[in-house]
């Protein structure tokens, strides 16, 4: 019998990526999810029926700087050229950014003379605040649909995306800032080296820039390998922030941990030789609690993986037992992080008949792979389901209040991140 031999580039993968911040070869798995259609891809009845596309849900971890991330499988442009995520519509998120806005006027002294800018400003949720107060401010958006909802509520929006070579076009217009901020935007930047140099050419001498990115300490602890998905490509500890910003002639001064996003860090830095704010204890305090958990050393993050399967079994259980009792479960919420968990569990239709959210902009479409219909909340008042499982975990005890009514008919919740949960 004849036996067939295959080339052996076939058999072992040798297309090793480089480190998006150092350029050292990626070979260190940190967790591979399988593949994935893109999680922000929300397909209509008609859409099903012309198949997706798939890409490697596999997240390294740099040998050498400890960045965690995905290979670029998609570009931006695909991704964001018509982003459905809105912000404005987490009624926490905005209390959380009305209080940042009140927080920085106050500690940088900010007014009618000051400049405000923030990268990916998506509908102005943030800067509108800064409006409100009396503070110039410029967004800049690369998704076309969510700059129009910004610029129709005041806040001035520039449809771009960023990077070095806008920050000199916009300082050649005389446009540098006293505030640059980006809020879960160093996550989805393919070129963060590039976008880094933009946000320090931005800022002006004795300016302050702040990021607000899931800390990765915690993303491993609290076991949120859902926040993994195609649109994040790096996952930051404070550790390797601070290498970054160091590389571009920034200086990390100052760091909050805050719970938005399941555990974040707001990172404040300034230029490296200004040293008009003097650099606060957090930032070793924070970098030495990461040294703790093992996050210098590449043997820290290979617990992660087997944390991972571990919560799939779980609630694969737990949903096969109530299909098997004959309970109905419907979710709650749309978030991109639903895609992930939902399809690395395997889980469609069967076990959840559908989900609802309260963006319009979702509503009669399905989730991408698993294909679960996303209805108007109403749904489940009018359906009753035995359990709702809250796919936006982060946002739970805001979802458990609205949902209260639920308790009418016996209704329990059930929340799968860190570990599985019923309430
Ligand atoms: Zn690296």
């Amino acid at each position: 019998m004849a036996t067939m031999t295959l080339p052996a580039d076939i058999l072992q993968p040798t297309d090793t990526k480089p480190c998006r911040f150092c350029g050292d070869g990626l070979q260190q798995t940190f967790v591979d999810l399988g593949m994935s259609p893109l999680c922000e891809t929300y397909p209509s009845a008609v859409e099903l029926n012309r198949g997706e596309t798939y890409y490697p849900l596999h997240v390294y971890v740099c040998t050498k700087c400890f960045l965690v991330q995905l290979g670029e499988y998609e570009s931006p442009e695909s991704i964001f050229n018509d982003y459905p995520y809105f912000s404005s519509y987490s009624d926490s998120w905005l209390k959380h950014c009305e209080n940042y806005c009140g927080a920085m006027v106050e500690r940088l002294g900010l007014g009618q003379k000051s400049r405000v800018v923030e990268v990916a400003s998506n509908d102005g949720y943030l800067l509108q605040y800064f409006v409100q107060r009396g503070v110039p401010v410029l967004g800049i958006e690369p998704a076309a649909n969510v700059a129009k909802v910004a610029i129709e509520k005041g806040v001035p929006t520039l449809v771009s995306f960023f990077g070095a070579q806008l920050a000199r076009k916009l300082v050649a217009e005389g446009e540098s800032a006293d505030l640059v901020l980006g809020n879960n935007v160093l996550a989805q930047v393919p070129d963060l080296n590039d976008f880094v140099e933009g946000l320090k050419i931005l800022l002006r001498p004795k300016g302050v820039l702040t990021l607000e990115f899931p800390h990765l300490l915690r993303l491993i602890e609290r076991n949120e390998f859902d926040t993994i998905y195609h649109e994040h490509f790096s996952y930051f500890s404070m550790l390797t922030t601070a290498r970054i910003l160091e590389a571009h002639g920034l200086c990390a001064f100052d760091v909050e941990e805050l719970p938005t996003h399941g555990g974040s860090l707001r990172v404040y830095a300034h230029h490296s030789e200004d040293n008009t704010h003097a650099i606060q204890p957090n930032v070793q305090r924070v970098i030495a609690e990461e040294e703790r958990a093992g996050l210098d050393s590449v043997d820290g993050y290979h617990r992660f993986a087997r944390q991972v399967r571990q919560t799939k079994f779980a609630l694969l259980s737990f949903l096969l037992t109530a299909a098997r009792g004959g309970k109905s479960v419907a979710g709650y919420g749309a978030p991109g992080k639903s895609a992930t968990l939902l399809h690395y569990c395997g889980i469609g239709t069967d076990l959840i008949e559908y989900t609802v959210d309260r963006s319009p902009h979702k509503q009669g479409r399905f989730l991408p792979g698993t294909h679960i219909p996303i209805h108007h909340p109403s749904r489940i008042s009018e359906t009753k389901p035995d359990y709702v499982i809250i796919l936006p975990w982060n946002l739970k005890d805001e979802i458990m209040t609205q949902l209260q009514f639920i308790r009418e008919w016996g209704g329990r919740f059930v929340v799968p991140i860190p570990e599985v949960t019923i309430y």
